[in-house]
């Protein structure tokens, strides 16, 4: 069993030499992303743009904190131990947007089974063509050549598909994706891709790490005993699986549960990037530090990153730990459920007390 406690210097993103946003263009983008939204039938907008806060990421480095989120082994089988209210922890100091801090009473896993499909989705839309072909920016079965490591961070989104269009758009990617022999080792070692699952048309993106091997076997994100407690934080938060799309960093399970290595993730984040401009979802929440040092370009710790949002393309970004960290670390479950908070309130979804 591979030690997971410590994240290697290697396995961590290189920081960003890109300027932050200032706070007008950032809410200009703010603003065409809702109305991208509006026009695509998104009803549950939130209020406004004023309420918001856009924290630039730090873009120095800190080794302060080192743990790591990652998946530990014991989450491909075991079920997790965990008391009902194991998420709340006990009573902390009240985060000032917290909406409410009662503590979430679980209730039974309503994991869904799978992708919403939209309705009337007959032909692959032209604005998909773009993005499904091969380019110098995106990975493709048929070329070993990574796409540049540079993520477009801090560029907007294109324009948004349609609601009833992403459903296919993301199926032509999944293929793709299926047929990726970018990694020797991982292709070579898994059982399949694990592409994500979830509503196209959702506000909300979960993005973890990388597939256990739960879900090597079955295909889909987090549906081993971290994906457990996942279930329980979305439905505290109101919401059921359905409600949101969970994604992976890389769609590979690394052999042994290790973190994927560098070159795993700079062949494989272009797809997530191709998601998430497929979704171009409101938020974004990074499950651990693999995803939220992706995303974000950065190599601060969780600790540092957490309780504030940062942004990704006009995303709001929230980063939290990993549930897998929870499982070992149960202390840290009162953090985790501070920041689903924040970002139930961001969101403007109320939590019953
Ligand atoms: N951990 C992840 O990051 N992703 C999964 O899909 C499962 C466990």
């Amino acid at each position: 069993m591979p030690n997971l406690e410590k994240e290697s210097e290697s396995d961590s993103v290189p920081a960003d030499t890109g300027h932050p946003l200032s706070h007008n263009e950032m809410a200009n983008l703010v603003e065409q992303r809702l109305e991208s939204l509006r026009r695509a039938g998104l009803t549950h907008l939130p209020k406004g743009t004023g309420e918001y806060s856009f924290e630039p990421v730090q873009r120095s480095e800190s080794q302060a904190e080192n743990k790591t989120e990652s998946r530990p082994e014991s989450t491909k089988a075991a079920q997790p131990e965990l008391p009902d209210n194991a998420l709340a922890g006990p009573a902390t100091k009240p985060s000032p947007s917290v909406v409410s801090e009662s503590a979430p009473s679980y209730v039974a896993d309503n994991r869904t089974s799978g992708l919403q499909e939209t309705p009337d989705v007959t032909a692959v839309p032209s604005s998909l063509a773009a993005q499904s072909a091969p380019s110098a920016s995106t990975p493709s079965a048929s070329s070993k050549a990574a796409p540049p490591a540079e993520a477009m961070a801090t560029e907007s989104y294109g324009p948004s598909l349609p609601a009833s269009e992403r459903a296919t758009a993301l199926k032509v990617l999944q293929e793709e994706v299926a047929r990726c022999t970018q990694c020797d080792e991982l292709a070579s070692t898994r059982s399949q891709t694990v592409f994500g699952v979830g509503n196209p048309s959702t506000r909300l993106v979960l993005l973890g790490e990388g597939p256990g091997a739960d879900e090597d076997r079955i295909g889909e994100p987090f549906v081993g005993a971290a994906g457990q407690l996942l279930d329980k934080i979305i439905s505290a938060c109101s919401l059921s699986r359905s409600d949101v799309y969970i994604l992976n960093t890389v769609k590979c399970r690394p052999p042994g549960n290790r973190n994927p290595s560098q070159s795993e993730l700079a062949n494989c984040w272009g797809y997530a990037e191709r998601q998430l401009e497929i979704l171009q979802p409101e938020f974004i929440c990074c499950l651990g530090s693999v995803a939220a040092r992706t995303l974000l370009k950065t190599t601060l710790s969780i600790g540092k990153l957490r309780r504030q949002l940062h942004s990704y393309r006009g995303s709001r970004v929230l980063v939290t730990y990993h549930p897998a960290y929870l499982l070992r670390t149960p202390s840290a479950k009162k953090h985790v459920w501070e920041d689903m908070q924040f970002l139930m309130k961001e969101m403007g979804i109320e939590l019953s007390k």
